[in-house]
């Protein structure tokens, strides 16, 4: 028994006390001969930030978290989390990472049941963090998971996939089929999870449910990165403002009709202090990849 004791104790003490870093390197990817997907990306997610990762639908968003946890392998180049192969899918990686998908598929099994079965992969579960989640998500249910509805099922999965606490959490476009009382609950609930030494990785293309949540945005369009770069770094960079006429004296980066005006993206050059809007931001980068290439590759300021 001995043993056991000391495997799970190293397990939870590597779990919890390294240094955690995604780092993608020279990532390509496809599924078939005709259409290169990823080409030749190299990104580093350090621990400590929740990012948003920002695609059109099909940029290939869900295929980047799934070479992250191993369920897809790269073409070329690698991913590795905190220094292991995803790919291996060894027990002590896979305990310390979750996936939530796009679709959740949850088993004919009462939520008991799918607890006593499936928070043993998870040595860190947290039982009590996980029936507080539901009732905050308002989950309630004494049936078997798959009679509920989708976004019950979708909450459930949400609610234990937090309890699991894991060092890695990704999520795939979590807030679809949520409605908007569980859209904000869901906000909370991942702002109250995060701590210093966990990466939270959420996939959208539904921007505006990542505002005021994200630290860092990572945006990928056409097989590329675009964009990674802190909130506080864009807002440096950036101005983001609403104006009844285009200013003459302006540099526009990016602008669009709105109700009674336009919205103006520019370079900040007068230490403005806007908001950032990422609807915006998206936008003006992936229509805009050379400017905001510009913009962005300016020497450093104070950014982290
Ligand atoms: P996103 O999550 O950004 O919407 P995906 O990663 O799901 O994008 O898909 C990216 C592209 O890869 C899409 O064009 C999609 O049709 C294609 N794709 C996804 N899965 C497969 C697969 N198993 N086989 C072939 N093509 C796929």
């Amino acid at each position: 028994m001995d043993h056991i004791w000391i495997l799970s104790s190293f397990a939870v003490y590597y779990i919890t006390n390294t240094l955690l870093m995604i780092a993608i390197q020279n990532f390509s990817f496809q599924y078939n001969r005709k259409k290169v997907l990823y080409n030749n990306l190299s990104l580093t997610l350090p621990e400590g930030f929740i990012y948003g990762l920002l695609g059109k639908n099909g940029a290939g968003k869900s295929t980047l978290l799934k070479n992250m946890v191993g369920m897809l392998f790269p073409t070329r180049g690698s991913i590795r989390v905190n220094e292991r192969d995803p790919k291996k899918r060894t027990p002590s990686f896979l305990q310390n990472i979750y996936l939530i998908p796009e679709e959740v598929y949850v088993p004919a099994l009462t939520i008991q049941r799918y607890v006593s079965l499936f928070s043993p992969f998870y040595p860190l579960f947290d039982r009590n963090a996980f029936y507080k989640y539901l009732e905050e998500l308002e989950v309630k249910h004494a049936g078997k998971l798959n009679t509920m509805s989708f976004g019950q099922q979708k909450k459930f999965i949400i609610a234990f996939a937090l309890a699991c606490n894991t060092r890695v959490l990704l999520l795939d476009e979590p807030t679809n089929g949520l409605d908007i009382p569980s859209k904000s609950q869901f906000r909370k609930l991942i702002a109250s999870i995060m701590n210093d030494e966990r990466i939270i990785f959420i996939s959208t293309h539904q921007i505006r449910d990542l505002d005021n949540l994200i630290d860092r945005v990572v945006i990928v369009d056409n097989g590329e990165l675009l964009l990674h770069a802190s909130m506080s770094e864009i807002s440096e960079r950036l101005s983001f403002r609403k104006v009844k006429e285009l200013p003459a004296d302006i540099e526009i980066f990016y602008s669009e009709d709105t109700l009674g005006g336009k919205s103006i993206v520019y370079e900040n050059k007068t230490d403005e202090d806007t908001r950032v809007n990422l609807e915006q931001l998206f936008d003006a980068v992936t229509q805009q990849p050379a400017s905001a290439k510009t913009i962005f590759s300016k020497p450093k300021k104070s950014f982290q």
